[in-house]
């Protein structure tokens, strides 16, 4: 089923990301987590393609794979063009559709900083015309509420997005962020642009310190004031951190919703206690908004 599809029918569509493991002895791990991700009823699982791990080595196919077939859950394939060649990306979607895998989030990648010339694709927007011209696919692309980190500014970034979207984009999910007013925001100016597309948010519960540092390095995502005194009243309280982590996710996810937002995508981290935890925290509300299966 296209997700597309999935935000015709639900009011909230509800989603989980799983990165592949860098080390192939790891790999029984995400079966597992994917095993207890499946009994939490995602609406769809997306898997990401070289992040944290390398392309050459790449599980996405295989994971999305076992998503679709084994779980009977729609799988969102990432797909970056970083150092991809037209040829492998076609060899790729001829293996998806193989597989039953009919949902792509295209993406341009992150271009490794000793390497200017990033292959035969400079921005994600070609990426999602090639694919296109091919196979009939879903395409997901990304958004940045606070604008990509290599933009100029906000408006630059939004102007970049409806040309993207233009190209065929089904849907959007968001960068993480931890102030709701800058996701409302962007929206509000996404719609006077013209992007019409369901924009989903991503959701991050930030369960350690380290892991927040490193994110906001690479992403540069605002840190609100009561988020920032979390971190500093729990840091050394691993376990007070991490479900403070949950309870400020949990907020925003309400907010959200209530707001009336398209979708929440929450980045899982392959840690299934802490997606148990937020569905079971947003459950109720969603199913009074969702004609949807029982949760958990
Ligand atoms: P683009 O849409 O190409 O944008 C990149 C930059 O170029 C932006 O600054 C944009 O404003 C600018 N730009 C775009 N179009 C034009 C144009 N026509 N002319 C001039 N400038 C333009 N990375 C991975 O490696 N693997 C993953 O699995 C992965 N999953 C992700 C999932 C989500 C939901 C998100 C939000 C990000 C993910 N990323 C992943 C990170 C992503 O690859 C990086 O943020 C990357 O730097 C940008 O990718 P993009 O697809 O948004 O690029």
């Amino acid at each position: 089923m296209f997700i597309s599809e999935l935000f015709k029918n639900k009011k909230v569509v509800f989603s989980f990301e799983i990165f592949p493991p860098k080390s192939t002895s790891s790999i029984n791990t995400i079966y597992n987590t994917l095993n207890e991700l499946n009994n939490l009823n995602p609406d769809y699982i997306s898997v990401t393609y070289g992040a944290g791990g390398s392309v050459a080595n790449n599980k996405t196919l295989e994971l999305s794979a076992y998503i679709k077939n084994t779980l009977n859950i729609e799988p969102l394939a990432h797909l970056t063009c970083i150092n991809s060649k037209k040829e492998e990306i076609d060899n790729l979607l001829l293996e998806l559709r193989k597989n039953n895998v009919e949902n792509i989030l295209a993406l341009r990648g992150d271009v490794p900083d000793d390497n200017l010339k990033i292959g035969e694709y400079n921005y994600a927007y070609e990426l999602v015309e090639h694919i296109n011209n091919k196979n009939k696919f879903c395409i997901g692309a990304a958004c940045y509420p606070e604008g990509h980190i290599q933009s100029q500014n906000l408006e630059e970034d939004i102007d970049n997005l409806k040309f993207k979207v233009d190209c065929g984009v089904d849907f959007l999910v968001s960068q993480l962020f931890f102030d709701n007013n800058l996701f409302y925001n962007f929206l509000d100016k996404s719609i006077k642009k013209g992007i019409k597309v369901p924009i989903q948010a991503g959701i991050m519960p930030v369960t350690n310190k380290k892991q927040i540092q490193r994110i906001v390095s690479l992403c540069g995502a605002k840190l609100p004031d009561k988020f920032i005194k979390i971190m500093d009243r729990y840091e050394n309280h691993p376990e007070a951190l991490r479900d403070a982590g949950i309870a400020y996710a949990l907020e925003q996810i309400v907010d959200l919703v209530s707001s009336g937002v398209s979708g929440i995508h929450l980045y899982t981290m392959n840690n299934p206690y802490v997606a148990k935890k937020i569905t079971e925290g947003v459950k109720t509300i969603l199913n009074s908004l969702n004609d949807v299966k029982e949760a958990v």
